[in-house]
């Protein structure tokens, strides 16, 4: 049997593995196929494209979009996406210095609650354009504000604490219209997570390829479930560990392992939608 991991993330984001490590982890584990997913970021498909190769493991190129339909926060994952389309790396770069405000936002929030994380040390251990709530965990914990990651989301950063602050965001209807014009396939990435069945018909009616039916965090109830939405819907099945290396303990990959079979399919409708889309350079 053929096994694909389908949702990973490097230092290009969140993730603490190079593009390297994580196609070595890979290779170690035996998967045919890897697909990279950093958030709001392409750049490091290169790199993880060249490692895979040497490997001899198949590479898919992708994204995890942060998107909202009717206030409700979703995650898109786009697939075999054209890492050069010039629309999706503008798009991109707005969000990632939306991200970065953020966290001048959220870091001046910590100053103002007598914690004081100097933002540059965050950028510094960041150290990529598309950061994230975790590397600001991560800089009040090495700063000795914080004793874990968990901490530091409990205390300050999750959703409602103090230094948390809202993101702006795409609309899922924009996000899939993104991901098709740049010749890729866009799925919703684990529902199970951010509880957003109500709202899987409308993003279908928008376009929505496929569902993120196996990851970590989904049950095997859930994973059920969202397979039987896949069919109703006639959706493709995606499967992923959303390894962050050892950002949020330690590393997940090799927890999931999609069945090849589901690839195919999905390289089957990229194919048909890489020959629709407009990718001037
Ligand atoms: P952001 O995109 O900056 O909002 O950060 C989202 C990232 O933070 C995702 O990778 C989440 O999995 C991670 N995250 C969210 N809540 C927590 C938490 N309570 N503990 C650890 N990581 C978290
Ligand atoms: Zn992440
Ligand atoms: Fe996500
Ligand atoms: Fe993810």
């Amino acid at each position: 049997m053929k096994f694909a991991d389908l949702h990973l993330h490097t230092f290009f984001s969140d993730g603490t593995f190079s593009p390297e490590e994580l196609a070595g982890h890979g290779a170690r584990l035996g998967f045919a196929a890897l697909a990279l997913t950093d958030h709001d970021s392409v750049e490091g498909c290169v790199r993880m494209a060249a490692a895979c190769d040497a490997a001899g493991m198949e590479f898919i190129p992708g994204t995890e979009l942060t998107a909202e339909h009717n206030d409700t926060e979703l995650h898109l994952l786009g697939y075999f996406l054209d890492t050069q389309n010039r629309k999706l790396l503008t798009e991109i770069a707005k969000f990632q210095s939306v991200r970065q405000n953020r966290i001048r936002e959220m870091v001046s929030r910590l100053n103002e609650l007598k914690v004081p994380l100097d933002v540059e040390s965050v950028f510094a251990l960041a150290n990529c354009r598309s950061p994230g709530r975790p590397h600001v965990a991560r800089a009040l914990v090495k700063a000795g504000f914080c004793k874990t990651n968990d901490e530091a989301f409990e205390r300050f950063l999750k959703k409602n604490r103090p230094a948390w602050v809202p993101k702006a965001k795409m609309s899922a209807l924009e996000g899939v219209e993104l991901i098709h014009q740049a010749g890729g396939v866009a799925v919703m990435a684990h529902p199970g997570l951010n509880r957003t069945d109500e709202i899987i018909p409308a993003l279908v009616e928008a376009g929505l390829d496929g569902i993120e039916c196996f990851h970590t965090k989904h049950s095997t109830n859930a994973a059920e479930r969202y397979l039987e939405i896949a069919d109703r819907h006639h959706l493709l099945v995606t499967g992923g560990s959303d390894c962050h290396g050892f950002s949020k303990g330690k590393p997940l990959i090799g927890t999931v392992k999609l069945p090849y079979d589901h690839v195919k399919k999905l390289k089957s409708k990229a194919g048909s939608r890489g020959l629709q889309a407009e990718t001037p350079h």
